[in-house]
């Protein structure tokens, strides 16, 4: 028998508890659900849940600090799904530790597939990604080799300087996910680095002319307005 993935699911208004639940079971999951910060933080540490839905706006303690005092601990995938939709709320979630965001409302399709990638995600980050392993990325047409520091587009070598090349590492590193721009700049430059992401935004268009087949339609690095960068994973070029 196969074991199914048990998702928390911490939510306060009733209504989006209910379909979520059902939807959860429709499609094959477990579910516990908790309607508050206290019982989320229980349920978590007894459960060990694959992955956590969490509302922000909670009756008792802040989404936020939920998010806070489960990464102490855990890296189970955690979506928030939120009313708040402000670029800077965000941006603050996943640097607080969540995984991705989905904002209200939002439909049953969009939902199945980002729980499916934040699981895959933390599988891959668990029993050693296939970039770990083979030490490259390979999507589509677009190939990198982490060790010789050499990007491919089909048959065409891309020559990127040092400081773009590190950036296309990391975001391929956590391909599929949302780096957000301070979690970048920090990376990248370290704890001093300026927060000010223009940098960022320079050298990425230059990654963009180099390696994009149409830099006004990205098939490989995505921007997400006001938050980050994600970058292509194998679900985007089935
Ligand atoms: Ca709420």
């Amino acid at each position: 028998m196969q074991i199914k993935d048990k998702i928390l699911i911490v939510e306060d208004d009733e209504g989006i508890l209910r379909y979520l639940h059902t939807t959860l079971l429709a499609n094959g999951y477990q579910a516990i659900v908790a309607a508050d910060g206290r019982s989320a933080l229980a349920l978590a540490a007894s459960h060990c849940p694959t992955c956590i839905l969490l509302d922000l706006g909670l009756p008792d303690i802040d989404g936020g600090e939920v998010i806070r005092q489960i990464r102490q601990w855990s890296t189970t995938p955690i979506i928030v799904i939120s009313a708040r939709s402000t670029e800077t709320d965000k941006a603050e979630a996943l640097d607080t530790g969540a995984d991705d965001y989905l904002t209200k409302p939002f439909g049953t399709v969009e939902l199945l597939a980002r729980i499916r990638t934040a699981i895959r995600h933390s599988n891959s980050m668990s029993d050693q990604n296939s970039i770990a392993l083979t030490g490259t990325y390979e999507v589509g047409e677009l190939f990198i080799d982490f060790r010789k520091h050499r990007v491919s587009l089909g048959s065409k070598d891309i020559n990127l300087t040092p400081n773009e090349f590190r950036i296309v590492a990391l975001l391929a590193r956590h391909a599929g996910q949302v780096l957000t721009y301070k979690s970048m700049l920090h990376e990248l430059w370290g704890p001093a680095a300026s927060s000010d992401n223009k940098i960022l935004r320079v050298h990425m268009a230059n990654i963009r002319r180099k390696l994009e087949p149409n830099p006004d339609e990205p098939r490989y690095i995505f921007t997400e307005i006001g938050v980050g960068y994600r970058m292509a994973d194998s679900e985007d070029h089935m």
